[in-house]
């Protein structure tokens, strides 16, 4: 299993991740994309959107971050939306109750106790009330990372919204919140869909968009930080019909993940036995990280809980009327709700590799991000063999022809083998490459990443031949 510093530093290194605001010391919980993250977190966005809204039941909205403040007491948010929280004394560290008990069977498991760890997690799994976290982690000795200490405050809540304010005076009245989650905005404009795009049940809406929650503890490179981005879809169904939907999203939403080249023992199910306030039915998928298996994506039956709270909350009425069957109902909600950082960081981890391979006679590594080409940064790299006799010009040719295409780069420096190694690490499915036999019969070689091996094809097939390989 690849070590998540290596993923870290690959990242850096080669312009996917950088610390925010990195020359003043970095932000906690913050990051941003560079050159290739950007592409790729942008291909992971458009396959997903391609996947939920190229159908016939789904459309799209892109709410505002910031909504009406009383979206969020009628969501639940302003009431429940905190998390456990603990202080040690001596260290004066600060910590998620419930992920300083997990982190702390973790490394029971480690040791191999698993008999302890199964019992505390049993007991973690049941616990509903900040005493419940405070007796577990005083009744098994669990001390801080930090001092090594047992010197506990009691456990509290902190509401992870980020409060801010609109207009000129920082009052109470103007007082507003980051979104926690993208979800509210689909349910508030569930009327505004519906009857713009004349939809009826079922039928789903489809957001991408930031969220901001301000972690008690950030941590695992890109897994928990304070801005984040989601993929969530809520479908709007009869009630009733909530385990069959269920069911088939549950299905669907696996099967993308796997489409898109997650390798199938490296994710697993969580069914939840502690649901959330508005939820029936609730599992996540989860990714083997470096770390251990964390969520990458929920999928929650969430009944009629936030549209029977907007409409008592708004008093506009969010119910779907049938017409033709003279029924009237408030819809059911099945959500999937993925993380798009999150999958950014599964399918960096998903990808990498690291091969023995043979050059020149000689034993070497090459380190291979094997992406699936919809999601590469780079789809093709064009080269010439030589920087002269005119295959520059005839390999700078194609590099701009296939710019209307593809995300292409062009390199002409260094020996052939490492420019494909530069272009094996951040994952570029195909080269090109430009030799001399090109400019006297116009056919070029094109190497595959993942078998290295090379095809000679007519210059005007390249387009056909990448697109046929990519879908
Ligand atoms: P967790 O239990 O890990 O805090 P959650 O159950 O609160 O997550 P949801 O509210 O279901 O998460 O959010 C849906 C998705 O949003 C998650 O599956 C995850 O991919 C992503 N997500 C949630 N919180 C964060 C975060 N702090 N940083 C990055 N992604 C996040």
């Amino acid at each position: 299993m690849v070590k998540l510093d290596t993923i870290i530093s690959l990242a850096k290194r080669r312009g996917f991740v950088f610390q925010s605001s990195e020359i003043y010391g970095g932000l906690n919980g913050f990051w941003d994309y560079g050159p290739l993250g950007v592409e790729l977190l942008n291909n992971i966005k458009q396959s997903w959107w391609k996947e939920m809204t190229y159908r016939d039941n789904i459309v799209g909205v892109d709410a505002s971050i910031i909504m009406h403040p009383k979206t969020w007491v009628a969501s639940g948010h302003v009431a429940q939306f905190s998390d456990p929280m603990i202080d040690n004394k001596t260290s004066k560290a600060r910590y998620r109750a419930d992920n300083l008990i997990e982190e702390f069977i973790q490394k029971l498991k480690n040791k191999n106790k698993t008999e302890l760890a199964a019992e505390i997690e049993e007991k973690l799994e049941h616990a509903q009330v900040n005493e419940d976290y405070y007796n577990i982690i005083l009744n098994y000795g669990i001390t801080c990372p930090v001092s090594g200490s047992t010197d506990w405050t009691e456990v509290r809540n902190f509401n992870l919204m980020f409060k801010t304010f609109v207009g000129p005076v920082e009052d109470e009245s103007g007082t507003v919140f980051l979104r926690p989650e993208s979800a509210q905005g689909i349910f508030v404009n569930f009327k505004n869909v519906m009857d713009s795009s004349r939809m009826k049940p079922p039928f789903g809406i489809a957001q991408i968009g930031k969220a901001f929650r301000n972690e008690i503890n950030t941590k695992n490179f890109l897994f928990r930080t304070r801005e984040f981005e989601q993929m969530e879809m809520q479908f709007f169904i009869k009630p009733g019909a909530e385990k069959e939907w269920f069911e088939y999203w549950k299905e669907q939403r696996w099967n993308w993940y796997l489409s898109m080249g997650m390798k199938e023992s490296s994710l697993k199910w969580k069914v939840h036995e502690k649901l959330a306030h508005y939820a029936n039915y609730a599992v996540d998928i989860e990714f083997e990280f470096p770390f251990g298996f964390g969520e990458i994506e929920g999928i929650h039956s969430r009944t009629d809980f936030d549209l029977t709270s907007h409409t008592n909350h708004s008093g506009k009425k969010m119910e779907y009327v049938d017409t033709v069957n003279q029924d009237r109902y408030i819809p059911y909600v099945v959500e999937t709700s993925g993380g798009v950082s999150r999958s950014f960081m599964a399918f960096l981890c998903n990808a990498y590799d690291e091969e023995k391979i043979l050059e020149n006679g000689k034993e070497d590594t090459r380190v291979v991000m094997r992406f699936n080409p919809k999601l590469a940064p780079i789809t093709l790299a064009v080269f010439p063999l030589v920087n002269k006799d005119g295959m520059p010009e005839y390999a700078h040719q194609i590099y701009k022809d296939m710019q209307k295409f593809f995300r292409v780069q062009y390199d002409t420096s260094g020996a052939i083998g490492r420019r494909y190694r530069r272009q094996d690490e951040v994952g570029t499915p195909f080269c090109v490459t430009v030799d001399g036999q090109s400019l006297e019969d116009h056919t070029v070689t094109i190497r595959n990443r993942d078998s290295m091996l090379q095809d000679r094809i007519s210059v005007s097939k390249i387009r056909e031949y990448i697109q046929e390989k990519m879908y």
